[in-house]
């Protein structure tokens, strides 16, 4: 005779952290714990959407290495 091996009492589902602060996040601020790390997240986005705009504004140039002696 082979008993089940009873699941442990648990959450069925792994709810995921909250990405700012790796707190456990909250249903009404999902996927977030609060509406502040909400505010922070948004806030990131914005700046890192205008850091990669302006970044595109000339080309890199690649004048390294050069054999240079004297
Ligand atoms: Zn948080």
């Amino acid at each position: 005779m082979a008993g089940d091996p009873a699941s442990p009492p648990g959450p069925t589902h792994s709810p995921r952290p909250c990405p700012i602060c790796r707190r456990p996040s909250s249903a009404r601020n999902h996927p977030f714990c609060t509406p502040r790390c909400a505010d922070v997240d948004l806030h990131r986005w914005l700046v890192g959407s205008y850091a990669v705009a302006a970044e595109e504004e000339d080309a890199p140039s690649e004048d390294d290495e050069a054999g240079s002696t004297g």
